[in-house]
């Protein structure tokens, strides 16, 4: 099949009639399948439930330095869940704030914290005019929905395959100083999966900022999420704190991970890591807001992953069940869309998510496509702030859920759907 730019008129219509089709046909089979959010499968949770058994009743329930785990206290986490947290996030124990369940709550709360009582001894931003935040874009839509919900005003920048575009970045930095702070999913991100370079990381670190404050919010949410367990075919990420330490902005980040998509989602650990200034700050406000978090899932993960020693060990099983999905999903786009020239995906070594670039102006049209056909995509615009892509053509595809046979199937549809939103548009 040739390219659809290089098809004459009636041409594309014997090619959108077949479409068309093909697509009733798919409608009939009735089909209900979902590749909307990043959730792990139900294999992927079973790998996780001999965690279940680490802490019964006849465990030890003390921490190693004897805290009793049933009761309150310890604000900032047990020493073995630091060990674990750290080696995650890629720093010390020392610096590490072991949190709830959710990373996003942390990150939220972080927000709101500042908001409400500014950064290190800043003016709270809450009573500044207006506070901006840069989004990389495509990206990951509850970070957006925290702005959007807190009143904090969204620039989109756009990303390669090396980060976001930092001359632009560096640009709206010294120039406007209600830019606070940056969103950074900086490795196998969402939904891009690409990884940061270290001249992003580094140039990150050492812009030039108006905002003395200015923060990175640095959300490692798949640090070890690798298909491969080849560390020659993983992604690996300059260490933020590194690199801003260096630069003499040692207080210009927060990174934020957790255990979702290690063990389970809900259910799992977050936490923290900064400097000991925004450390001590973070412990301060935190104190009056908890007495702790919940211990003994702290040291339900800290024994169940050996404290991080086991991490590589669990997350190559995770990345054995993901590999074959994600090869599934970017053959089959491949070879269904390849030929024609009309569409462009990502082909990431990590994380959660496929990034689908189809022809200006489709994307709306071929979720809802989709949907009618039985398969529940991400919606088209979630990954752009305030649900906007501007170009209408960005999707997010989250192939970790459904069984390969499903997402076989799936990406029947979503081809077929891609297609006849291509020829429409095209002939209209
Ligand atoms: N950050 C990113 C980039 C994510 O993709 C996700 C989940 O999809 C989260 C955070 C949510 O993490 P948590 O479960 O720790 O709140």
């Amino acid at each position: 099949m040739p390219r659809y730019a290089d098809m004459s008129k009636a041409e594309l219509e014997t090619e959108l009639a077949a479409v068309r089709a093909l697509y009733d046909e798919m409608v009939a089979r009735g089909l209900s399948l979902n590749m909307a959010r990043g959730k792990p499968s139900a294999a992927q949770l079973e790998l996780s439930l001999p965690m279940l058994d680490v802490l019964d009743a006849t465990a030890d329930l003390a921490a190693e330095d004897g805290t009793d785990c049933r009761n309150y206290g310890v604000l900032d986490g047990i020493p073995e869940a630091k060990r674990l947290m750290a080696r995650l996030l890629d720093d010390e124990p020392e610096n590490v704030i072991v949190l709830g369940n959710a990373s996003l709550t942390a990150m939220y709360d972080a927000m709101v914290r500042y908001l409400l009582f500014g950064a290190l001894g800043s003016e709270p931003w809450g009573q500044l005019g207006e506070v901006t935040w840069l989004c990389p874009v495509p990206g990951y839509d509850r970070h957006f929905t925290i702005c959007e919900a807190l009143g904090i005003r969204m620039i989109p920048v756009p990303m390669d395959e090396h980060g976001p575009d930092m001359d632009e970045v560096e640009r709206l930095v010294a120039e406007d100083a209600s830019i606070k702070g940056i969103w950074c999913v900086p490795k196998y991100s969402n939904p891009t999966g690409i990884t940061y370079s270290d001249d992003v990381v580094r140039r990150l670190a050492a812009m030039d900022t108006a905002a003395p404050d200015f923060r990175i919010f640095w959300d490692n949410a798949y640090a070890v999420h690798h298909f491969s367990a080849d560390a020659a075919e993983q992604d690996t990420v300059l260490d933020i704190a590194i690199a801003c330490r260096e630069a003499g902005n040692p207080d210009r980040y927060l990174k934020f991970g957790s255990t979702s998509k290690i063990t389970f989602p809900g259910a799992g650990v977050a936490a923290v890591a900064a400097s000991p200034a925004n450390v001590a700050e973070i412990k301060r406000h935190m104190s009056a807001q908890a007495i702790g978090h919940d211990k003994l899932n702290q040291l339900r993960h800290a024994r169940f992953l050996d404290e991080g020693r086991k991490l590589a060990a669990h997350m190559a099983r995770h990345g054995e069940l993901m590999a074959p999905k994600f090869d599934l999903v970017c053959r089959r786009l491949g070879e269904e869309l390849g030929e024609a020239g009309i569409a462009t995906w990502t082909n990431p070594r990590g994380g959660y998510f496929v990034s689908f670039e189809g022809p200006e102006g489709t994307a709306r049209r071929i979720v809802e496509l989709a949907k009618e056909a039985g398969v529940t995509m991400t919606g088209a615009g979630a990954t752009w702030p305030y649900g906007d892509d501007p170009a209408d053509s960005n999707i997010r595809i989250a192939p970790s859920l459904p069984p390969l046979e499903e997402l076989d199937a799936a990406m029947d549809v979503f081809c077929c759907c891609v297609k006849r939103a291509a020829l429409e548009k095209i002939l209209a």
